[in-house]
């Protein structure tokens, strides 16, 4: 069968999530693999989804978005933030932050733009780069006492005349970092001095443990050179419901916008509602998520140390990437993607291999990902399959 698939897609064949999950049902697999909650959001978000259906948000919302939930969201990002930002013309409601990814990066970077971003990265970053005809950079994230982080000389490097953008993930998947103020002043400084727009893809930001989440955004000079990305999915265990949204200066929104109008034109009418609820009303939901992903972390952590895994503590995201080098060579296997392949099949765990969000294939290979955004049973249930790995 010869393929039908655009040039600019094939190198990049399934999203890996859709593959690991697809495997981790295939074997019965306990599925630590694709990041979402093996649990339901809040009841009373759920309601106002259904009594938005009842009372007839049913059509077409407006395209930046329905004016109930942006003036949620300017509010919740002035507190956030400091900054004060007009809903109208400010905010566009997208398709989960993944449409609001491509939206962006479409609406701002011109063919042979250049376009930095950290390794390991969000597979999406990659295929929207090229789908926009543009040269990624990349700078790697690697162990720096204790966490994961960039070289400060590697990142000036990167930059160049032709740079019109920068992903700014924080707090970053896969690593679990949460960016420090210095580094995002370092990143922030380039900007300016390179003319550079900041695209900080902040979905995680209510997942962070002892450690302040920082918006580029809010930075000295950066407010105006800034798109912020985040949606509802991680914050309120509800990643189905594919509510994202961007905030920037009129300017670049409607950059933006020339993008979305054209991709999805608006997101789904009822559950921009309920997630003007949900931000309204959902304080103590996200508090009480923090605090037990925080449990489930830490007991992860434990394991997975236990079993001989190389552990680095995430400051933030639900994620645990860990050094697998010790098991790899007891099993046999020399690097991430078979030994995934095996922990799905003989020992029916699924993670993700996080090679394949690598330029630099070394960076990434002798690590798994670890989803621990789990109840407390399927985490239980996965440590004591892998423990067969030390029979
Ligand atoms: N962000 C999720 C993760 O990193 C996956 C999103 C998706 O499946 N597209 O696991």
């Amino acid at each position: 069968m010869t393929s039908q698939t655009a040039d600019r897609f094939k190198p990049f064949g399934t999203t890996i999530f859709a593959e690991m999950s697809r495997l981790a049902a295939e074997h019965k697999a306990v599925n630590l693999s694709q990041g979402f909650p093996d649990f339901d959001g809040p009841d009373f978000v759920k309601q106002a989804a259904i009594d938005a259906i009842n009372q007839g948000h049913n059509q077409y919302a407006r395209s930046p978005g329905q004016p109930i939930l942006v003036e949620q969201l300017a509010e919740r990002f002035q507190s956030r933030t400091g900054l004060e930002v007009d809903p109208l013309s400010q905010i566009t409601v997208t398709s989960g932050c993944t449409e609001a990814i491509a939206t962006t990066l479409l609406g701002i970077v011109n063919p042979g733009d250049e376009v930095i971003l950290f390794e390991p990265y969000y597979d999406s970053y990659r295929a929207c780069i090229a789908m926009a005809q543009a040269t990624p950079r990349f700078v790697s994230m690697r162990p720096t006492n204790g966490r994961f982080a960039f070289d400060p000389d590697e990142l000036k490097a990167a930059f160049t005349d032709r740079t019109r953008a920068i992903l700014v993930n924080t707090p970053h998947n896969p690593t679990g970092s949460v960016l420090t103020r210095e580094e995002l002043t370092q990143i922030a400084n380039l900007c300016k001095a390179h003319d550079t727009i900041a695209v900080a893809d902040e979905v995680y930001e209510d997942l962070v443990f002892d450690r302040e989440h920082i918006s580029i955004a809010s930075l000295p000079g950066m407010s105006d050179r800034t798109v912020t990305l985040s949606s509802l999915g991680k914050s309120f265990s509800l990643t189905g419901w594919k509510v994202g949204w961007a905030v920037a200066s009129p300017e670049l929104s409607a950059a933006v916008r020339s993008a979305h109008q054209f991709l999805t034109y608006a997101t789904s009418t009822p559950f921009q509602h309920a997630a003007a609820a949900a931000l309204r009303d959902g304080g103590d939901y996200i508090a009480d998520l923090c605090t037990q992903y925080r449990t489930a972390r830490d007991m992860l952590a434990t394991e997975l140390d236990a079993l001989g895994f190389g552990v680095i503590v995430p400051e933030g995201t639900y994620f645990i990437l860990a050094d697998h080098s010790a098991i790899s060579t007891k099993l046999g296997v020399d690097n991430d993607i078979d030994l995934a392949l095996k922990l799905t099949s003989e020992f029916g765990v699924t993670t993700i291999p996080p090679s394949v969000f690598c330029e630099t294939k070394d960076l990434c290979s002798s690590y798994l990902r670890f989803a621990f955004c789990k109840q407390e049973a399927t985490l239980t249930e996965a440590i004591r399959r892998l423990k067969r790995l030390n029979d």
